[in-house]
């Protein structure tokens, strides 16, 4: 009988012609490919393409490497410095020439090359002082025999020192890739249903794999790449998407299903501002989630300043209209105190409680906060990790709100849940802004609300990159602001494994400040990670309310203070913060009224990323863009705020690059699993097995089997 696909996937790469238990040991340690199906699924890192020959006068637009049909009409060896010779000659294809340079094998070249005689040049042009040339270029002699043979387009495999070493270079890579496929013939089976491949006009599935190894030139790559692709971000997508489904059925909620009195009252005569359309649509896809009988999952994300806090009060009134409690939960105690501060102000009008509960909430207040929680009297509290503790209990807890989710871990969350028999609804607030691409994959399982607009009337901040030369007008600006009344923010980095030398930064930073803003007509306020709490909540309080000038701070203020009078934020060594981040300090000023400033100190010395970053930043106020910016620069693996996973598993797509095809995959998931739940058709069965075989273990998908 002949085997199986999986039998041939399994079988250990030591069998494999060629290979041997000394090589396959090391395949496997180097780059984890041990068996046959991994090899298979090796592909090359990027394709030497020789199928177009191109003319002299083409090479300043060549897109790489290229190759040229002519003749050496010069060729000499030149003395350079250190008495080392190179040789240079002159290539012409009949029309125009261009000069080439070998650096090596300088006599033997010399000897070997022969003038007027055809031949194939191969290599990638430089451009040195406004002509271009090639280095090292490859030259092989040319009849038009031959020339069929040059024509190809040929992969290029990765691989490690240790590999080479052992004859293992990409080359050879290739060739057992080569002697690998023939074994796969008419062994690779259809996954993907067939509405989709003709949807789609994907090319099989074989086809796809064998062409990404050896593809007929670039065309049948990009077919191949694109089937590869929609199927990789397809099966993603199906785990997330079937996850999502389970927890909507499994998972009872409490049915949030008026809109009362109370939400009524305080929507016409309290709000102090009409709704922006984006807080209208998220306030209604709220509503609608916590309706339906089935827990709420949803993540609220909009860039700072968007007016997330309304959206979260909104969602609490609802609830409480229908009779039951809800709390948020911040991350900080100065946030805390900050929201407990602007609902209190909002919901006094409607003569409803809130309370406040933190770790230095004195013990008698909060045994009168907790029994109140307990016995259903008091409808809201906003608190710390300290609304965590067990001793905590409401009567009827109907909603979470979670404000800058990335600071609570997961199994923080789901500690909230066993508050309840009925778990409450969750809604997680971020203000980190996460591309749409990132979220879909890493946040698939909840749903997801956006607040892509900002209130009217809002100032663009302005943003300026410096050096250091620019020090004294630096100071001399904000010396003018504050003449306005206005306070500045001054952010040095913090980063942990440097983390002495960035405190002594600092402590410089902020004695220099000192100096050139002296007592008693400036005062200027510390805070950093070594700080005790109660002395670091002392200085922040004093800078919110107005008593100090400057705020000289680590990171530390990166998430959530809210100082309207606050109009600069000066960054130093700007160049050493990520993207995401210097937007989320950029954030803390241009809350109030008055037009703001984000002030971008450097050295002189920037690496081309630094460099992109602080354009970005002067370019755009636009979080999502920026995130844009910052997912192709970094990769989402490092993205700050986002869980760990994703892209490691992903070989073929990359979400930076194929976002359009991860929506589609998203979108056609959702339709599949709409018609067909647990893939039962006759169509939909091999996507089922296929699903079960390869990706089921890392996520439960019990009821399918
Ligand atoms: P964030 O999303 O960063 O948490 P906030 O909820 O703190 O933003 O809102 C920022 C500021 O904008 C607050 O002062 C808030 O009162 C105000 N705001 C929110 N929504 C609107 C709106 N629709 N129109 C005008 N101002 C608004
Ligand atoms: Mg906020």
């Amino acid at each position: 009988m002949s085997k199986t696909y999986d039998e041939i996937a399994k079988t250990p790469i030591e069998y494999l012609k060629g290979v041997g238990p000394d090589k396959g040991r090391l395949l496997r340690e180097e780059i984890s490919v041990a068996n046959f199906g991994d090899l298979l699924h090796y592909f090359p890192f990027r394709y030497v393409d020789r199928t177009r020959f191109y003319s002299i006068s083409e090479v300043p637009n060549a897109p790489g490497e290229i190759q040229i049909i002519g003749k050496l009409i010069a060729l000499q060896a030149v003395a350079g410095k250190n008495r080392r010779r190179r040789l240079v000659g002159r290539f012409s294809d009949g029309k125009q020439s261009v000069e080439l340079v070998w650096f090596s094998s300088v006599a033997a070249l010399e000897k070997l090359l022969q003038l007027n005689t055809p031949y194939l040049l191969f290599g990638k042009p430089q451009q040195y002082q406004g002509t271009w040339s090639f280095v090292h270029p490859e030259l092989e002699a040319y009849t038009p025999e031959r020339h069929g043979e040059f024509g190809s387009f040929y992969p290029v495999y990765s691989t490690t020192e240790k590999l080479s070493a052992k004859g293992l270079n990409g080359r050879a890579i290739g060739k057992l890739v080569k002697a690998l496929l023939p074994q796969f013939n008419d062994k690779i089976s259809e996954n993907l249903p067939s509405s989709i491949i003709e949807k789609y006009k994907l090319i099989p599935r074989q086809n796809a794999l064998f062409s990404l190894h050896f593809p007929a030139g670039k065309d049948e790559m990009s077919r191949a790449k694109l089937r590869l692709v929609y199927e990789e971000l397809f099966f993603v997508q199906l785990g997330l998407v079937r996850q999502k489904l389970v927890n909507k059925s499994k998972i009872r909620g409490n049915i949030i299903a008026e809109v009362g009195p109370v939400f009524n009252r305080f929507f016409h005569e309290v709000l102090p501002f009409p709704l922006t359309n984006a807080q209208k649509r998220v306030v209604r896809e709220i509503r609608r989630d916590m309706g339906t009988g089935a827990q709420m999952n949803r993540l609220l994300q909009g860039d700072v300043g968007s007016g997330k806090t309304i959206v979260a009060l909104l969602s609490m009134l609802l609830v409480y209209d229908n009779g039951f409690q809800a709390c948020l939960m911040a991350p900080t105690e100065i946030l805390a105190k900050q929201h407990f501060a602007g609902l209190s102000e909002l919901l006094t009008p409607l003569n409803l409680e809130i309370a406040l509960l933190t770790g230095s909430t004195p013990a008698a207040e909060r045994r009168k906060t907790l029994a109140k929680l307990s016995e259903g009297s008091l409808p809201f509290i906003v608190g710390t990790h300290a609304l965590l503790e067990d001793r905590v209990q409401f009567k009827a807890l109907g909603l979470a709100v979670i404000d800058e989710q990335h600071r609570f871990g997961v199994a923080q969350r789901s500690r909230l849940w066993t508050k309840n028999p009925i778990p409450p609804h969750i809604l997680v607030m971020t203000a980190t802004p996460i591309p749409r691409t990132l979220a879909m994959t890493l946040y698939g399982d909840l749903d997801l609300s956006v607040i892509d607009e900002l209130p009217p009337g809002r100032k663009p901040i302005t943003t300026k990159h410096y050096t250091e030369s620019k020090r004294l007008a630096v100071y001399g600006f904000m010396k003018d602001q504050i003449a306005l009344g206005r306070q500045v923010y001054v952010v040095f980095p913090l980063i942990k494994e440097s983390e002495k030398q960035d405190y002594q930064d600092l402590m410089s930073g902020f004695e220099s400040i000192c100096r050139s803003f002296p007592e008693p007509q400036y005062s200027v306020s510390v805070v950093h990670g070594q700080l005790p709490n109660d002395e670091k909540d002392r200085e922040m309080q004093a800078f919110v309310e107005g008593k100090t000038h400057i705020m000289v701070a680590t990171t530390v203020i990166e998430v959530g203070v809210n100082v309207p009078n606050a109009s600069v934020m000066v960054i130093e060594s700007a160049e050493r913060f990520g993207l995401s981040q210097l937007h989320q300090l950029r954030g803390r000023v241009g809350r109030g009224a008055d037009q703001s400033y984000c002030i971008l100190m450097t050295g002189f010395k920037l690496s081309k990323d630094a460099k992109l970053r602080l354009k970005t930043m002067e370019e755009t106020n636009d979080g999502f863009r920026i995130s844009e910016v910052d997912l192709s620069l970094r990769g989402p693996g490092d993205m700050a705020g986002t869980r760990q996973s994703g892209e490691d598993q992903l070989k073929v797509a990359s979400l930076s690059r194929d976002g359009k095809i991860l929506e589609a995959a998203r979108t056609d998931v959702i339709q599949l699993l709409e018609k067909d739940p647990q893939l039962e058709s006759a169509e939909n069965t091999p996507t089922r097995l296929h699903y079960v075989a390869n990706y089921a273990k890392s996520q439960s998908w019990s009821r399918i089997s």
